[in-house]
C-alpha cells in the first residue's frame, strides 16, 4: 500500500503549503487577516493558512496518497465514535515548527465564532507542548545577537511582535512555561522578558514563570500591559515605542514574586505579616545563596518598613536548617 510511510516532514510540509494556497482564495479569512493587522510578508514569513471543512481536508489528505491512519497519527485528523474528521475546520492555521525549523504541528484560529477560540495539535512524541516554543526558529537568530527573548502568550502577538521589529518574541503553547522549556532558554543565554496578557491569568502564568525562572537562575524580569491588553493589541494600536520602554524596563523575576507575595496579604495584621515574611522566605530559599542575601534585604525593607527590621528576616530563617 503506497499510502504508508511518507515521512512526517513531507506531510506536514505539504498539508501546511496546501492551507497557504487557501488562503489566497478565502475572502473571509483574507478579511479577517486583515483586521488583525497582519501584513502580507508575515503571512509568507510564518505560512499563515487556512483550513476548510472537515470532508475537503480528509479528501485532500487522500488524494495525496497520505493515509489518513498516517493523518492521525501527526494530529491533523481525529477519530471519534467511527468517524474521522478534520482536526482544524475553517480556522486560520500557524504552523508550529521545532527549533530546527521543521512542522511538528499547527494551531488554529476560529474566523466562524466557534466556541474553542483555538485549537492546537494533540500532543504526540514529537508534538510535545511542554518544551516548545512558537516561532524559536525564526527568533534564535536575533536572540544570539541581542541577548535577549521575549516570552508571549499566543500566535497572534508573537507575529505582531515580529513586524513591529522584535524578532526575538516566541510563544508557549496555550500552556505554562515548563521545567522542560527551560533547556531551549539557556541556549545563548539571553535575558527573558515575560509579556503575558494583562489579565489575571496572564499575570498567574507571569508568577508561576517567574518563580519558575528565577529559581532556574535566569535574569530578566516581567511586563505587565494594561487593561487586559496583550502584545498583539499593544502593536495594533500603535504603541511600539512603549514596548520598546516596556520590554527594556521589565520588572526584575524576583522583585515582582516578592512584590506579588507581599500584594497577597494585609500587612497591617501582625499574624498575617509574619506569614507574608515566611511565604516570603520559602520563595527566597530556592534562590542561590548570594541571591537569598541580596533579596532578604529587599524583603525586610518591604515588610521594615511597616515595623520588621531586616535583622529580624535573617533571624527568622535559621532556625529551620
Ligand atoms: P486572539 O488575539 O486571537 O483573541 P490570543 O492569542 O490573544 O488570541 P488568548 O485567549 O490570549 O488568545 O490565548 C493565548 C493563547 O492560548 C492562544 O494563542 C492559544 O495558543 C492558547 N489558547 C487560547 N484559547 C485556547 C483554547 N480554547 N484551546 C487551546 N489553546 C488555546
Ligand atoms: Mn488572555
Ligand atoms: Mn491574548
Ligand atoms: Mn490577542
Amino acid at each position: 500500500d503506497n499510502k504508508h510511510n511518507k515521512p512526517r516532514s513531507q506531510v506536514m510540509d505539504k498539508l501546511s503549503e496546501w492551507y497557504q494556497n487557501l488562503l489566497t482564495s478565502k475572502p473571509e479569512a483574507l478579511s479577517y487577516i486583515k483586521e488583525r493587522g497582519i501584513y502580507e510578508s508575515s503571512v509568507e514569513k510564518f505560512g499563515i493558512g487556512y483550513a476548510p471543512d472537515s470532508n475537503a481536508t480528509i479528501n485532500y489528505i487522500k488524494s495525496q496518497l497520505f493515509s489518513v491512519n498516517e493523518a492521525v497519527d501527526m494530529g491533523v485528523i481525529g477519530y471519534d465514535s467511527g468517524r474521522n474528521f478534520a482536526r482544524f475546520i475553517e480556522r486560520i492555521t500557524f504552523p508550529i515548527h521545532s527549533a530546527n525549523g521543521s512542522i511538528v504541528g499547527f494551531g488554529g484560529r476560529t474566523i466562524t465564532g466557534h466556541q474553542a477560540k483555538y485549537v492546537n495539535s494533540p500532543e504526540t512524541a514529537f508534538f510535545n507542548k511542554s518544551r516548545l516554543l512558537y516561532a524559536y526558529h525564526h527568533a534564535k537568530q536575533t536572540l544570539h545577537k541581542t541577548k535577549e527573548i521575549i516570552i508571549t502568550e499566543g500566535y497572534l502577538d508573537v507575529i505582531m511582535l515580529h513586524q513591529a521589529g522584535f524578532t526575538n518574541a516566541v510563544a508557549t503553547l496555550g500552556t505554562a512555561l515548563t521545567q522542560e522549556h527551560l533547556p531551549l532558554l539557556r541556549k545563548g543565554e539571553p535575558r527573558i522578558v515575560m509579556a503575558y496578557d494583562g489579565d489575571k491569568a496572564g499575570r498567574a502564568a507571569a508568577l508561576k514563570a517567574s518563580r519558575l525562572l528565577s529559581a532556574g537562575g535566569f535574569n530578566g524580569g516581567v511586563v505587565i500591559f494594561g487593561d487586559g491588553l496583550d502584545p498583539a493589541d499593544m502593536v495594533h494600536k500603535g504603541a511600539v515605542e512603549e514596548l520598546a520602554t516596556m520590554f527594556r524596563s521589565a520588572k526584575p523575576f524576583i522583585e515582582f514574586v516578592l512584590e506579588e507575595i507581599l500584594s497577597l496579604y494585609d500587612l497591617r495584621d501582625p499574624k498575617a505579616k509574619e506569614e507574608c515574611m515566611q511565604d516570603g522566605i520559602g520563595y527566597l530559599k530556592t534562590l542561590s545563596p548570594i541571591l537569598q542575601e541580596e533579596y532578604k534585604t529587599f524583603l525586610a525593607s518591604r515588610l521594615g518598613g511597616l515595623g520588621i527590621s531586616p535583622s529580624l528576616v535573617r533571624f527568622s530563617q535559621a532556625p529551620t536548617n
